[in-house]
């Protein structure tokens, strides 16, 4: 039976309750950029382009649930993908009213501290009705957060990551 995900963190000792949320505030190669490129660029809670010597990258913030098992709310992780101009131009312009019919391909860009690399891995942005944010479902291959995506994570390997997130 599915249920709610808290556990005794033997890092604090505190009960921490509800599915674990992380976010990361900007895509990696932005916070990469000197202050100058940062400042010329943009970045809000949803966001992000700038333009270095090889042009412009656009970016936009997005939700990777990874199923727990036996657990109803996913663990969630806030993160950013790189879309073409033309699918991140068609984002914004459906923003307010999204079309949930389609799919961009977005480049995965932020290093997730509990991962090997996982710069770059190869995801389908979905976009979401009403103010949710888009989720993206990672290509299937051996990476190990692609295996976790598609074949959900026990209470107790949550409960690890969780931990070595919020106490690193
Ligand atoms: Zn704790």
């Amino acid at each position: 039976m599915a249920g709610i995900f808290s556990f005794k963190c033997s890092s604090c000792d505190e009960i921490h309750e509800g599915s674990p949320s992380f976010a990361c505030r900007a895509p990696d190669p932005y916070l990469e950029q000197s202050k100058e490129t940062q400042e010329a660029g943009r970045l809000t809670d949803d966001l992000c382009w700038y333009e270095d010597e090889d042009g412009m990258h656009y970016f936009i913030r997005v939700c990777l649930e990874i199923p727990i098992l036996g657990v109803t709310e996913p663990f969630i992780w806030g993160v950013w993908v790189s879309l073409s101009k033309a699918n991140y131009d068609r984002y914004v312009e459906t923003y307010d009213s999204p079309d949930t019919t389609v799919q961009y391909f977005g480049w995965f860009c932020n290093y997730l501290g509990y991962y090997k690399n996982t710069y770059a891995l190869k995801t389908q942005v979905h976009p979401r009705a009403e103010n949710n944010r888009p989720f993206i479902e990672l290509e299937e291959t051996d990476h190990p957060l692609s295996i976790d995506f598609h074949h959900g994570i026990s209470i107790q390997r949550a409960q690890e990551i969780a931990e070595k997130i919020m106490h690193r």
